[in-house]
């Protein structure tokens, strides 16, 4: 979905396989949980959509939406945009789409490496960020300088780790593309 064609498709298609609202499909055990987030059995936020669903056509698009988009974009770009595609698509499910939802499924839920490597390559990279502020410090009296050691060695430690990231291969993870059919 990289373009305003896929989007519109993926916004508008209504194939055999489009999602019935989630009332008359949930499985057994979520028939109550989904109309009342509030259920005891259920985390406090209520229970993941695209968890639920996973696999009809509308989760089937969203995965394939995340897993082609994640290494392209922002993750709250790639966020904003399926939250708000899926919302329109389904507002029956509006409360279980809102942004913090998604995101908490990219981040927490899905396993394929592809997520997984580029959410850790993003966080690696807000604190390597916030780590190069620390490096060099300034005597606000005197306006000397001088290198921060101990967080100097934090910065090439996270820069190494999102190296060894980079290396990866993701054919010999546990979870890929060959064995997640993906
Ligand atoms: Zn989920």
């Amino acid at each position: 979905m990289q373009n305003s064609d896929d989007i519109d498709e993926f916004l508008h298609s209504d194939d055999e396989e489009h999602l019935p609202r989630p009332e008359n499909t949930v499985p057994e055990r979520m028939d109550t949980d989904v109309a009342n987030p509030a259920s005891p059995d259920e985390p406090a936020e209520g229970p993941c959509w695209l968890c639920t669903f996973h696999g009809n056509k509308s989760t089937e698009d969203a995965v394939r939406f995340i897993i082609d988009s994640v290494s392209h974009i922002s993750l709250d770009s790639l966020v904003h945009e399926l939250s708000t595609c899926l919302s329109i698509k389904h507002p029956e499910a509006l409360a279980l789409l809102t942004k913090e939802k998604v995101k908490r499924h990219i981040r927490e839920h899905m396993l394929h490496p592809r997520v997984k490597m580029a959410i850790q390559v993003h966080d690696l990279s807000t604190l390597q960020k916030n780590l190069i502020q620390c490096c060099v410090t300034e005597d606000p009296d005197t306006q000397s300088r001088a290198v921060n050691i101990q967080a100097t060695r934090a910065y090439l430690s996270v820069a190494n780790q999102i190296a060894a990231l980079y290396k990866n291969t993701e054919d010999k993870m546990l979870f890929n593309a060959v064995t997640m059919n993906k």
